[in-house]
């Protein structure tokens, strides 16, 4: 099981996790949405060229669509380890109900699946 000094650690690190991400998902909107906005006046090929390396405009505002759908998945994981922690079943796999080690939840906190199951889960993916 763990201790509840490791829970705090980790809740401490949910929230510091949560609030990174959630200042990198308001970036990104208001970019998409700049560019959107550039887009339609016809201003984004002047604002394009710093980003020629990347590709196309398209296909990186699909990336930045990308992105921001990945970090909204981390916000609602973060939120759904939160209120494991408030019930009390943090730190257990959802899938067999294992606990999940600690070296992964330092890792990836906002696990709700042991190494086995993710691999699985991906794998039926
Ligand atoms: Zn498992």
């Amino acid at each position: 099981m763990l201790k509840e000094k490791e829970i705090k650690m980790l809740q401490k690190k949910l929230l510091d996790i949560r609030e990174k991400v959630g200042e990198e998902l308001n970036e990104l909107e208001k970019d998409i949405m700049n560019k959107s906005l550039k887009e339609a006046s016809g201003e984004l090929s002047s604002y394009s060229i710093h980003f020629a390396d990347l590709g196309s405009d398209a296909s990186e505002r699909d990336t930045e669509i990308e992105a921001m759908e990945t970090e909204r998945n981390i916000v609602e994981k973060i939120d759904e380890a939160l209120k494991r922690i408030e019930e009390g079943t943090y730190g257990i796999c959802q899938a067999c109900g294992n606990e999940i080690p600690l070296s992964r939840l330092r890792a990836v906190p906002y696990a709700n699946l042991c190494k086995e199951c993710k691999v699985k889960e991906e794998k039926s993916a």
